[in-house]
C-alpha cells in the first residue's frame, strides 16, 4: 500500500466524510469520533460488518475518510487496491508522451484562440487561462507571451 504525490492529489477532485466506498468495492469508515454525528448504532454496525467481511469493510485509523475522484472512479486514500498510486505510476511511466500530448493540445488551443480573437491581448488572456488551468507552466506562459510580441 502506497501513497500518491501532492501534485497528483492536486490534479483531481477530492472529498472526505464519515465513510466512502472505494471504486474497488471496499467501504472505508472513520473511527468513532466527535466530528461527525453518527446515527445510533451506526459505527457499531459497521464494525460488525468489518468483522464479518474484512475484505469489504475497513475502519480507518483517521477521523475521516478522504478520497480522490481519479478518472471517474473513487479512490480512498490508503485503500489496499492502490488504484491512485497505480494511475500515478502509469502517468509517470508514460510522462514523455503525456507531456507531448499536453503541449500539442495547448498549442492547438492557443492557435484556435488566436484565430478567434485575433488580438495579442486576447491571446495573452488565453495563455493566462491555460496557465491557471495548469495546462502550461509559468515558464511556458511567459515564453509564449514573449513570442507573441515577435509574431505580430
Ligand atoms: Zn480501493
Amino acid at each position: 500500500m502506497s501513497e500518491v504525490s501532492d501534485a497528483f492529489r492536486n490534479a483531481f477532485c477530492s472529498g472526505g466524510g464519515i465513510s466512502a466506498e472505494c471504486g474497488c468495492g471496499i467501504t472505508h469508515f472513520a473511527r468513532e469520533n466527535t466530528h461527525y454525528d453518527w446515527n445510533v448504532g451506526e459505527h457499531a454496525n459497521l464494525l460488525e460488518l468489518e468483522k464479518a467481511e474484512p475484505d469489504k469493510y475497513i475502519e480507518s485509523a483517521d477521523d475521516s475518510v478522504d478520497y480522490l475522484n481519479v478518472l471517474g472512479r473513487t479512490w480512498v486514500f490508503g485503500c489496499p487496491c492502490d488504484y491512485g498510486p497505480r494511475v500515478e505510476g502509469l502517468l509517470w511511466r508514460h510522462r514523455e508522451s503525456v507531456a507531448e500530448f499536453l503541449l500539442d493540445e495547448s498549442n492547438a488551443e492557443l492557435v484556435k484562440e488566436f484565430r478567434v480573437h485575433n488580438t495579442v491581448d486576447n491571446a495573452k488572456l488565453a495563455i493566462d487561462r491555460l496557465n491557471k488551468q495548469h495546462v502550461i507552466s509559468d515558464d511556458a506562459a511567459e515564453r509564449l507571451k514573449g513570442g507573441l510580441g515577435e509574431a505580430v
